[in-house]
């Protein structure tokens, strides 16, 4: 027979993260940028968070529903963050930048019930309105937009709701961890969006870990900046994860220019900030006016750190930027880069290098790497396979229309889509997604080494690397390149800067010179988009 611990079975809830806010950092900071800063304290912000939960209550949103939010990363949007789970509802936060289509279509396998809109996003979300088909209200955050507001009935103002209340404890109290506390869809770069749906449980356990030592060190000391908006992946848990550690938060609200950000960040002396490639490397420009000297740790997620790109941050402001591997589905972050005592006399370029490789597996979290025939690789740092991973903040399914149950392996792995190796201490690389590789004459060309080379020429700004049907080779890399503001660059100059960089066979033949890679919605390289705009109607490449 077990023996039963004897320790108090306290739910881990997005409540207690308010109550923590409140009671142990009530002095701390939430600024929002924007025409003017606005700044407010956590003592400001619970009673808020408290009306708004009414503010639902009295409109009749049930426990269990689905509250969508179209906003900046901003104080109000950090309200919406802890009364909606606190009060028993769904978070549901939305990425307006996709297509009014696929916008659409995650509004209605959600339900959403009610949204919550920035006034400066409210042009995107209002002329979809007709086709939601949950919807009852629409609630307006004024943020300055300039979009007149519909004369509708079903439009209510934010200030007005939450005035309307008194701040009295919040009615509902969430018992269950495992209960629903927030929901995100996937970007849908193949088929439709999938809906990953956090629990409270999962989204304190995401908070603690990202304030290791290990992780991101967040402490009461720092002043974080989560430049990755609130509506992709709950801007990486970072706004937890400073409730958590007491962090002053700053927010960049709906002022995302470049200049505008690195005004922010040098303006409120912040000391961990964290955002994509695309963000980074538009901001190069800006860097030298400024005073970035608090800054202690700069993430970038979501994808591959060029070097190149590293570096102009080492010069120009003293630290190299660091990688965080994760997805949507992981709540995300499962690993992040760090230097460990094996690392120790790495210096220059090699610890540059590693620091913007997405490093070992962060505490609750495992990984392995999987080949064809279903075998675990060894981890010799060599052997690459299919990257999938498992813990308490990774999803066990999908929520809504699509079970994507082929995501998942029989022993509940989450099977990522990406080609990676696990070296013998744990530290992960990325080889490739699996649909971006590149199989010419039976080889792999990894996509991400090719566009890192590229770049490592400074005439170049960006570079992205898709694979086109060939007759002889089966297939053959496509380099599409964006020359540095000013340089002068051909074609050829990019195969010489390669010679002697990567194999001969992996130099494109092809090389096209673009003025701007198009993104994604989460500002990434959309190669989607390229694929359609150079192959046409060609069909995907068979990966079999
Ligand atoms: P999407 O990119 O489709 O919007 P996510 O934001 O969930 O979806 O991105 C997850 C994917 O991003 C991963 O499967 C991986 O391909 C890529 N990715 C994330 N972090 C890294 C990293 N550090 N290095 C390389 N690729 C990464």
């Amino acid at each position: 027979m077990t023996m039963r611990g004897l320790m108090q079975d306290r739910p881990l809830t997005v409540p207690t993260l308010l109550s923590r806010a409140e009671t142990s950092f009530g002095h701390k900071r939430v600024i929002t940028g924007g025409t003017s800063d606005t700044v407010a304290t956590w003592a400001d912000v619970a009673p808020r968070v408290r009306r708004l939960a009414h503010a639902l209550d009295a409109l009749g949103v049930p426990p269990g529903a689905c509250v969508g939010t179209f906003a900046w990363n901003s104080q109000r949007h950090v309200e919406l963050y802890l009364g909606i789970p606190s009060s028993g509802r769904v978070l549901h936060t939305v990425n307006h930048r996709l297509h009014g289509e696929q916008i659409t279509f995650i509004v209605n396998d959600a339900a959403d019930e009610v949204l919550f809109v920035d006034r400066t996003i409210l042009p995107v979300v209002w002329p979809l309105v007709a086709s939601f088909g949950s919807v009852r209200h629409v609630v307006v955050m004024d943020d300055g937009g300039d979009m007149p507001i519909p004369d509708d009935p079903r439009i209510l103002d934010y200030e007005e709701l939450l005035g309307d209340q008194t701040d009295r404890p919040i009615a509902t109290d969430v018992r269950d961890e495992n209960t629903a506390a927030s929901l995100c869809y996937t970007s849908g770069t193949t088929g439709n969006p999938k809906g990953v749906l956090y629990s409270h449980r999962s989204v304190v356990l995401h908070s603690l870990l990202l304030l290791g030592a290990d992780v991101f060190a967040l402490s009461e000391q720092d002043v974080v900046a989560p430049i990755v908006p609130m509506f992709h992946v709950n801007a990486w848990g970072l706004p937890y994860a400073a409730m958590q550690c007491g962090a002053d938060l700053v927010l960049p609200g709906p002022a995302t220019s470049a200049e505008e950000l690195v005004s922010l960040l040098a303006r409120h002396r912040v000391t961990f900030t964290a955002a994509v490639a695309t963000v980074w490397r538009d901001m190069v420009p800006s860097l030298r006016g400024h005073d970035l000297s608090s800054m202690r740790h700069i993430a970038c997620g979501g994808g591959a750190v060029d070097d190149a790109l590293s570096r102009r941050y080492e010069e120009a402001i003293g630290i190299p930027l660091t990688n965080a591997w994760g997805m949507t589905e992981t709540s995300p972050v499962v690993t992040t880069s760090r230097l460990g005592t094996q690392h120790r006399d790495l210096a220059g370029e090699a610890r540059r290098l590693l620091l913007g490789s997405p490093g070992p597996a962060v505490p609750l979290t495992e990984i392995r790497v999987v080949s064809d025939d279903g075998a675990e690789q060894p981890r010799d740092g060599t052997s690459p396979g299919e990257l999938q991973v498992a813990g308490a903040t990774i999803a066990s399914g999908y929520f809504g229309a699509d079970p994507g149950t082929d995501s998942f392996t029989a022993d509940g792995w989450l099977r990522t889509g990406d080609v990676a190796t696990i070296d013998q201490w744990g530290y992960l690389r990325i080889v490739d997604r699996t649909k971006d590789l590149v199989k010419s004459g039976g080889e792999w060309i990894s996509s991400v080494q090719l566009e890192n080379a590229i770049m490592a020429d400074p005439r170049v700004k960006e570079a992205a690397v898709i694979g086109i049907v060939d007759p002889r080779w089966g297939e053959r890399p496509v380099a599409c390149v964006v020359p540095t503001a000013g340089a002068t660059l051909t074609p050829e100059d990019v195969r010489e800067h390669l010679r002697d960089r990567v194999a001969s066979w992996w130099i494109p033949e092809r090389i096209e010179l673009m003025s701007e890679i198009p993104k994604t919605a989460t500002g990434k390289w959309s190669k989607q988009a390229l694929r359609q705009q150079f192959v046409g109607a060609q069909p995907e490449p068979s990966r079999e």
